[in-house]
């Protein structure tokens, strides 16, 4: 596996991690939530929501009843301790990266679209069940709107671009028809090539120049047009020979840069 793809894969088991923590940790208050709204023995809500405001979850460093601080910017996610005087070691924090495959990318990006729809739902019912009011939520219901709008900006993209990168494949077939000429008028070229090493002819030398302009630049060209990528012929002096470089599509199509 090359070092690339691995850093990427655990890239991704880190963006993981972090949602699993996350959630766990929301379930967590969930379930405390649920139980002190049950409870009969507070009468009003005001009693319930002043008690679950007191109400703080375990670090899953120190294990003390601090809540943790979750950070999901443009640039990290983060997991910190919540004890604001004496926050334990815990420090978990990954930094985005700036250039990443789409596939997993698309994945990730969806998961965190459906985790801000979770969270605008979860404020909304909040709001009707009368747990928080409407102007306690409101700064963080238009912070969650936001990321909501930016990731679902950027995964429509990224979509898009992979699946016109994918649409390529259609067209293997013709592609691999032109690289068949082309492979084939190179060979050619080759033996005009010896052919004049050999008798100094001039005539070799225009031939060559013929297949080079006729027919290898104009196929290079279809070649470039149907994938849309990197394809072009090299001398190589040490080899004196020339040679396709070829790439069904460059690695490059198939990953995307994040503008910050
Ligand atoms: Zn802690």
């Amino acid at each position: 596996m090359s070092t690339k793809k691995k850093n990427y894969d655990s890239y991704f088991k880190d963006i993981e991690k972090f949602y699993k923590i996350k959630s766990d940790y929301e379930h967590k208050y969930k379930k405390e939530k649920d139980k002190i709204m049950g409870n009969t023995n507070y009468k009003t809500m005001e009693e319930k929501r002043e008690k679950l405001s007191k109400f703080k979850s375990k670090c899953v460093g120190c294990k003390k009843k601090v809540n943790m601080i979750f950070q999901n910017t443009p640039d990290f996610f983060s997991i910190t301790c919540g004890d604001q005087e004496t926050p334990c070691a815990m420090n978990f924090k990954v930094k985005k990266l700036k250039v990443v495959p789409q596939y997993p990318l698309i994945t990730t990006l969806k998961k965190e679209i459906d985790q801000n729809v979770l969270d605008i739902i979860k404020l909304k019912l909040d709001v009707l069940f009368a747990f928080s009011s409407e102007s306690e939520i409101g700064v963080n219901f238009s912070n969650i709107r936001d990321t909501y709008m930016k990731n679902n900006k950027i995964y429509r993209n990224t979509l898009q671009t992979y699946t016109n990168t994918r649409n390529r494949e259609d067209k293997q077939e013709e592609i691999q028809r032109k690289k068949i000429e082309l492979n084939h008028n190179v060979n050619e070229l080759k033996e005009m090539i010896e052919k004049y090493k050999q008798t100094q002819r001039d005539e070799f030398i225009t031939e060559v120049n013929q297949i080079y302009i006729d027919k290898i630049i104009p196929l290079v060209e279809k070649i470039r047009e149907l994938t849309s990528s990197f394809q072009k012929i090299e001398y190589s002096a040490t080899e004196e020979a020339y040679k396709l470089i070829k790439e069904p599509y460059t690695i490059h199509d198939l990953e995307t840069f994040i503008k910050r």
